[in-house]
């Protein structure tokens, strides 16, 4: 006889089964596009208007944000998306590299006072424009701003891979504590419709219990400059793993709302030694999970793909592509997923703007990012030691 429990869970799967993506709120309950409207402005000619005590209090005032780095992807992501955010704006610039200013303030209507360097950036505490920091900077610089930035009481974004140790993201994670600010990570999949399409179907068990994962996230950098901050371990902490397999990481466990307990990983063959003398040209892992589940993963900077594929008892799904900034596809055994693409960078930082400003946990926290850079690390020594397996 079937429990009260289970016929709910049943009832449940038939409603899931059937999903349609309704504007407002998914069948997880986090909303997709009913995020609170704003109070104050984005320009900063407004803001100076705006009154102290407006800027400091008030459910649905815009929070300031910083972007730090101003690279390709605050330039040709953050900055644009943050001109369509509901509950945050583009405050202030932290750069290094004075020849952006000008145009970086003209174009964005940013007074001065909100523009920082590497070297005065700790005043940036005494700047109520600024609540949120936003890093995006090469990875080895994140631990360094983050920690910066919770010092000055500001609450952080930080970008993936959060960081290049497990130590680092716990130092990071730890000072947002002891400062009493937020820390979430710059996952934009989790705040897509495709993705997290993905997360119900396998979460919720939609098709029965998921049976197998396989992803693969690649781009071939052999034609370009081999000079990059991405190739040199200093700043990058390791090569395509840390910047796209993380996704193929992330989606593993996202498809099933659990951390893997155990991988084995092996490193592919350096075909390009120009560019791969210091960080792996490819990798590929299996992650394994507690009930016996596999996650086969692929990563490689000498190859193109992009997918996220799941089977489950009753059924399957395939996202291809599944972590590019759009275009994203999706099929299941039942016929092709009906769902839009949209600005993932606007959802994810009105999102986490919400969760800071609500004093509410994010869903993309640092625990998050430090989870995976555990696993990251497991990934390489496996693969390090000819493909042992490392528990996590
Ligand atoms: P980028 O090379 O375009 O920009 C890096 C920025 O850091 C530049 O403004 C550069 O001047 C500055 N910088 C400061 N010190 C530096 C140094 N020592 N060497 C090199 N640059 C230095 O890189 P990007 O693509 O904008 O990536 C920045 C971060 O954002 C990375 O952590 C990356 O993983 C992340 N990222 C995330 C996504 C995403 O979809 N979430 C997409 C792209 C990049």
């Amino acid at each position: 006889m079937k429990t009260e429990h289970s016929q709910i869970q049943e009832q449940r799967r038939k409603f899931l089964k059937g999903f349609s993506l309704a504007l407002g709120t998914t069948a997880l309950g986090v909303p997709l596009f009913s995020l609170s409207s704003c109070q104050s402005s984005n320009t900063a000619g407004e803001q100076t208007a705006t009154s102290d005590q407006e800027q400091t209090t008030g459910q649905n005032r815009k929070m300031g944000i910083a972007l730090v780095g101003l690279g390709q992807y605050s330039a040709n992501q953050l900055a644009p998306a943050l001109q369509e955010t509901e509950n945050c704006y583009l405050a202030g610039i932290v750069t290094g590299t004075p020849t952006k200013v000008d145009e970086w303030k003209t174009k964005y209507n940013i007074p001065d006072k909100n523009v920082y360097n590497y070297e005065n950036f700790d005043s940036i505490a005494d700047n109520p424009d600024i609540d949120i920091v936003y890093v995006v900077l090469p990875n080895s610089m994140h631990a360094e701003y983050t920690i910066r930035a919770a010092r000055a009481k500001k609450h952080v974004i930080c970008e993936k891979p959060m960081a290049t140790s497990v130590e680092d993201a716990q130092r990071m994670l730890d000072a947002c504590r002891e400062n009493g600010v937020g820390l979430a990570i710059g996952y934009r999949l989790h705040y897509e419709p495709f993705n997290k399409r993905v997360m119900e179907l396998g979460q919720e068990q939609v098709f029965g219990k998921v049976v197998s994962i396989q992803g693969g996230n690649s781009q071939d950098l052999t034609s370009g400059n081999p000079n990059i901050w991405r190739l040199k371990k200093d700043l990058s902490g390791g090569g395509p793993l840390m910047d796209m397999g993380i996704y193929v990481v992330q989606g593993a466990c996202y498809t099933v709302g659990k951390a893997p307990v155990a991988v084995t990983a092996q490193f592919g063959e350096v075909t390009s030694p120009t560019y791969f003398y210091e960080v792996e040209q490819s990798v590929n892992w299996a992650l394994e999970f507690e009930d016996g589940l596999i996650a086969e993963g692929t990563t490689s900077y000498a190859e193109e793909n992009d997918f996220l594929k799941g089977k489950a008892e009753n059924g399957w799904w395939t996202l291809e592509p599944a972590y590019g900034y759009d275009g994203k596809e999706g099929e299941t055994s039942e016929g092709k997923m009906n769902l839009p693409n949209i600005y993932e960078q606007v959802q994810q930082m009105d999102g986490q703007a919400q969760s800071f400003r609500n004093n509410e946990p994010s869903i993309v926290p640092g625990e998050m990012g430090l989870r995976d850079m555990r696993i990251l690390m497991a990934i390489y020594e496996s693969a390090r030691n000819g493909g042992k397996r490392v528990t996590i």
